[in-house]
């Protein structure tokens, strides 16, 4: 049986609030307005908890939280649009690729963990599904899934190497409403390049810096400041909101998105095992534990999950679809 959405409360702050209307700019699915110089949410049952809203706002005056109470409704209509979205999935392309280059097989179990039931998720308002693969020289290959309401959709993919390479992290997130698109296109380094000048040149600057100088700037590719921080770790991701007018930026994302991913096949074909007890493949194995405790603590992306498939198993998703 489908698993029921759980009710959001939002809670705006007249006090902090200053009706800048940033919140409601950043939501995907345009359910919050600013009426009388205060945020308030129109339609609570189409809120995903992405916490968009929250970090948009310069006051940290909005809070939006699963909870008991009344809906969160202000009673106006929302603006989100009924028509299902009709969605880019740069996923199906890069699966193809990947399915022909990689040889992939997928499992459906993952550290001990059955994930056989997350091949098909269906929940109300919500479908997708996280699926995990092995391939040679890879730890595992991972996609997913997931749309809201029909018009939120959600795409990651990423390629993990086994623990004895240390090639780095390919990984993609696409996240599309009717209007945006937000993008995250990366080559994660499992060594850090401000140390070892050899891993930057080989793994990072010899197969992306031409890449890079192209992708980066697409016209209206918006930089989000929270991912600052992880950029000065990976100097070649590639992240930014984007509005989907003109369709010919998009077709440049996409296009972005291949020449990464096929820059990665093509180290991966190159790679050789390394030793696991040097100091290099210590610090790599370090590094990577330290980036998948992170993404375990902080992937945002996780409330969205639990609101509408439930924490059991949003926190199976989550271990699955994590680079580490
Ligand atoms: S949590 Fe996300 S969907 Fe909900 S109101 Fe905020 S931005 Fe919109
Ligand atoms: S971003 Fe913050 S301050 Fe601006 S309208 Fe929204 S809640 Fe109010």
């Amino acid at each position: 049986m489908a698993a029921a959405a759980k009710k959001t409360v939002c809670k705006v702050d007249p006090v902090l609030c200053t009706g800048c209307g940033a919140c409601a700019e950043a939501c995907p699915m345009h359910i919050l307005l600013v009426r009388d110089g205060l945020s308030a949410m129109t339609k609570s049952r189409l809120c995903l908890e992405c916490g968009s809203c929250v970090r948009a706002c310069p006051q940290h005056a909005i809070a939006v939280s699963t909870g008991d109470g009344a809906d969160a409704d202000d009673g106006q209509p929302a603006e989100a649009a009924d028509a299902p979205v009709i969605f880019t999935h740069v996923l199906d392309a890069v699966m193809a690729i990947a399915a022909e280059e990689l040889s992939p097989r997928q499992v459906f179990s993952y550290n001990g963990m059955d994930v056989s039931d997350l091949n098909v998720i269906e929940a109300d308002d919500a479908q997708g599904f996280a699926r995990c693969y092995t391939a040679d020289k890879l730890l595992k290959m991972y996609q997913s899934r997931f749309t809201f309401f029909d018009q939120m959709s959600v795409d990651v993919f990423g390629l993990v190497p086994a623990p004895e390479y240390d090639l780095p992290i390919f990984m993609f997130d696409w996240s599309e409403s009717s209007d945006s698109i937000f993008y995250i296109c990366d080559f994660y380094p499992t060594e850090d390049p401000g140390r070892n000048q050899n891993y930057l040149a080989r793994y990072l600057y010899e197969p992306l810096d031409e890449l890079y100088q192209r992708s980066s700037t697409i016209p209206g590719l918006r930089p989000i400041p929270l991912h600052w921080v992880r950029s000065l770790n990976s100097p070649y991701m590639i992240t930014g909101n984007i509005e989907k007018n003109p369709r010919e930026n998009i077709g440049r994302l996409f296009n972005s998105t291949i020449d990464y991913l096929r820059a990665w096949i093509g180290l991966w074909k190159k790679a050789v095992p390394c030793d696991l007890q040097s100091r290099h493949m210590q610090l790599v194995t370090e590094r990577r534990r330290v980036f998948r405790d992170l993404y375990l603590e902080n992937d945002p992306g996780i409330g969205t999950i639990n609101k509408f498939i439930g924490e059991e198993k949003g926190d199976r998703v989550l271990k699955l679809i994590i680079p580490e």
